[in-house]
């Protein structure tokens, strides 16, 4: 700091000291804030930089998307167990130009890409199954445009067919479905249709928008239609980018190879080439190496490729990572210490936040420890009032106030309810604790209770209350006081 503000280092501590700071040496650290605080004392126009410009950024869009030139779309097959997602992907696989040139023989890099006779191209994701869509889409990766969705013609509509359903639907991906197992003697395809369209889906042969096609994985029959069914519904979707400037995409999946660290990237803007320096999380590499499914190296990705990345340093990306080109390997290293330094802080300011809470929590326990041993004079002195302690829980705010009204306005001049405790949550440890010690009564509105509460609860001996029913509370409650009274009496 003192070189920073040409000062020489003893004035700069003398005159901190003259401003108040105690306890200084020169090894002493001070925050961004204080430093342009002292830096203005000095007559500098100081500004804390926070770190923004160090890290990547996504290019902001283009203005006008309709003149860029359109890019493959991303598939995803997904249905129930053994309705063929595996065997449909090994044939469209096989179809694909990659494989073809070299004996059909292709490696799993997550996905690949099939060229049509008609020069268009459509890259499948080949993980079948629905965990690898969700982990994608939490992790905010939205790289599928079509949800290809697989019925078997002799079983028809499944429970992981309506989850699959429900995935797309809420990922708002639209759909095309395959109605698979076409050549055998069992198939119904009529029937598929009406148990689909009793399920909400609108397929076009009862007048709505979701195409239906009928294939079969095993002879290929229907295959070609598939394709060209997901390739209209991409012209109709309009997807597009831009194949110019730094490359943008996703992690699709990484692992450690025998040649190395890889990851499979699919690219979303922008073209990648060797050379070019890449980060993903904390994850940076200068690409070594590019190659599609079947191993052969290219020279470079556009957008709608997904290709495996070779040259990963220290860490490994994970799949839903964002991928952003960076200018060069300096901005690159700058970027990822940035974000160790950003992850740093986050995980110990969630350590501090979870110390702070735990303290809360011990003080709280404390208290209540305190107010229970006073409360060992149940009977108000005075009035000669039986006081009985509840704590209330409930679903949401508006359902807890009303509890405590309902509560409030039981009882009588022997025995009267005294709500120690209020929230909205489900019933935790700490309330369990608290009412062992406070010796008051649970009462629970309209809320699951953790088993492990529940048996915590009755190894400590605290009464829950349990309701839904308002009515059937409240009936509660005043049995519990009635019982006080007895007590009493
Ligand atoms: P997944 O669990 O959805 O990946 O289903 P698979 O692709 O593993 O297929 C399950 C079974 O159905 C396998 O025994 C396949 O050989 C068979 N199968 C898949 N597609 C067809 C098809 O079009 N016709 C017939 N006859 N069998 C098929």
């Amino acid at each position: 700091l003192a070189s920073a503000l040409k000062l020489k280092p003893d004035f700069l501590l003398n005159s901190l000291l003259e401003m108040g700071f105690e306890n200084l040496s020169p090894d002493s650290i001070f925050t961004g804030e204080t430093a342009a605080l002292v830096a203005m004392e000095f007559g500098y126009d100081a500004s804390v930089d926070t770190g923004g410009e160090r890290d990547l950024r996504v290019r902001p869009p283009p203005e006008d998307v309709s003149s860029l030139p359109q890019r493959p779309p991303v598939v995803t097959i997904m249905g129930h167990v053994d309705h063929g997602k595996t065997t449909l992907l090994d044939w469209l696989r096989k179809s694909s130009v990659a494989a073809q040139e070299h004996g059909g023989i292709t490696q799993h890099i997550g996905a690949f890409m099939v060229k049509m006779s008609s020069g268009k191209s459509i890259t499948f994701l080949d993980t079948p199954g629905h965990a690898a869509f969700l982990t994608m889409r939490q992790r905010g990766a939205n790289v599928t445009d079509i949800v290809v969705l697989v019925v078997a013609a002799d079983d028809s509509v499944k429970p992981q067919t309506l989850e699959a359903l429900k995935h797309a639907r809420a990922a708002q991906v639209p759909m095309i479905v395959a109605i698979n197992k076409i050549d055998k003697p069992d198939a119904r395809p009529d029937q598929v249709k009406a148990d689909l369209a009793r399920y909400g889906v609108e397929i076009e042969d009862f007048g709505g928008e979701v195409q239906v096609v009928c294939v079969s994985g095993k002879t290929g029959e229907g295959m070609e239609d598939l394709e060209e069914n997901i390739i209209t519904l991409s012209e109709i979707l309009d997807v597009r980018a831009e194949p110019d400037g730094m490359a943008e995409g996703h992690i699709l999946e990484a692992s450690v190879k025998q040649h190395g660290k890889s990851a499979t990237i699919l690219i979303k803007r922008g073209t990648l080439r060797p050379g070019d320096s890449i980060v993903a999380g904390t994850a940076w590499a200068r690409v070594r190496v590019l190659r599609n499914e079947a191993g052969v190296e290219l020279t470079e990705a556009p957008p709608g490729t997904p290709v495996e990345v070779l040259g990963w340093r220290d860490e490994l990306p994970a799949a839903g990572d964002e991928v952003l080109q960076a200018p060069d390997e300096d901005r690159a290293r700058t970027a990822i210490g940035y974000r160790m330094e950003m992850r740093y802080r986050e995980e110990s300011s969630k350590q501090l936040a979870e110390q702070e809470q735990r303290q809360r929590e011990k003080e709280e326990a404390e208290r209540a420890a305190a107010e229970a041993e006073a409360d060992d004079v149940e009977v108000d002195e005075e009035t000669g009032t039986t006081m009985v302690n509840f704590t209330v829980k409930g679903d949401v705010v508006g359902s807890v106030e009303a509890v405590c009204a309902t509560i409030q306005e039981l009882g009588n001049h022997e025995v009267q309810p005294r709500i120690l405790r209020f929230s909205a949550g489900q019933v935790s440890e700490f309330d369990i604790d608290h009412a062992a010690t406070s010796r008051s009564t649970i009462v629970n509105f309209n809320n699951a209770i953790p088993a492990h509460v529940k048996r915590l609860a009755e190894d400590k001996g605290v009464r829950i209350l349990d309701h839904t029913v308002i009515y059937h509370l409240s009936d509660d409650v005043r049995q519990t006081l009635s019982a006080h009274l007895s007590d009493t009496i």
